[in-house]
């Protein structure tokens, strides 16, 4: 398998029910190594199926998703070697509780990359430092506030050495007080040329930090492009009307 691909992500014509409710409408669109795509759109619209449909945690109805040219739809296609260069972030930061934090960042190192306790450790403190946190390896995730317990979130995702990131809102359930350093964190992601999908509120981050913005409305994507252009002059009417609530 190769990993020279320009193209990280290629989604072609993507539709996703759930019984009767088509999600996803036929959604096509990529992502270019590197690149830093913000999907933004009201609640509802199917950012999350996108997203999770992208590392098939959700199997879509029909359509092709590409990951670094390789078909996750193929039945054929080992889904665990793909899952493993696509690291994931949720809302909710899904860390085990009953682990301290270097656990975290251990666990999932040592059984699905097969890395000795001194290798996983290692690179569990190189990225626990990387978002600010080197000093917090033994705390417990309920010892740590929303925010850093996202950044662990982050950090756990980074040790599994993943090709591309996919945050589903991953400052949507902190105070505001603690938002702007899990963005800075990936701001710092990005400037190292990390590829990122990102689903998010923020739109300072998606205008600073975006390669390109996708409006998603009713399963489909409204409106695309550079994120200064979607928005500071969004040309569809959906689009104005989202914008005009949340700027
Ligand atoms: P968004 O992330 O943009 O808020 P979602 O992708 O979460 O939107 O949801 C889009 C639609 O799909 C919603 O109507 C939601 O109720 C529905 N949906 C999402 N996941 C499921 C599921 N597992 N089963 C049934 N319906 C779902
Ligand atoms: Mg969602």
């Amino acid at each position: 398998m190769t990993t020279t691909q320009s193209r990280a992500i290629e989604v072609r014509e993507l539709h996703k029910s759930f019984g009767q409710n088509e999600v996803l409408k036929g959604i096509d669109f990529h992502v270019d190594n590197g690149q830093v795509v913000c999907v933004i759109g009201p609640s509802g619209s199917g950012k999350s199926t996108l997203l999770r449909c992208v590392n098939r945690l959700e199997e879509p109805t029909s359509g092709r998703i590409l990951v670094e040219g390789i078909d996750i739809t193929d039945p054929e296609t080992d889904l665990d070697a793909v899952r493993s260069r696509i690291g994931m972030v949720f809302q909710q930061f899904n860390l085990f509780p009953h682990m301290s934090v270097l656990k975290n960042l251990t666990i999932a190192q040592k059984r699905v990359k097969k890395r000795s306790t001194a290798e996983a450790v290692e690179i569990a403190r190189r990225n626990l430092a990387k978002v600010g946190l080197a000093n917090r390896e033994d705390a417990y995730p309920a010892h740590l506030s929303g925010g850093q317990q996202q950044r662990v979130a982050i950090a756990r995702a980074l040790s599994m050495d993943p090709d591309m990131m996919l945050f589903d809102e991953p400052t949507s359930a902190l105070d505001p007080e603690l938002v702007g350093d899990v963005l800075a964190v990936m701001k710092d992601l990005a400037s190292e040329g990390m590829t990122m999908m990102v689903v998010t509120h923020e739109m300072g981050f998606a205008r600073e930090v975006g390669d390109k913005l996708v409006f998603m409305d009713g399963g489909v994507i409204v409106e695309e492009g550079d994120p200064r252009e979607v928005l500071g002059n969004p040309q569809h009417e959906r689009t104005q009307a989202f914008l005009s609530k949340v700027l």
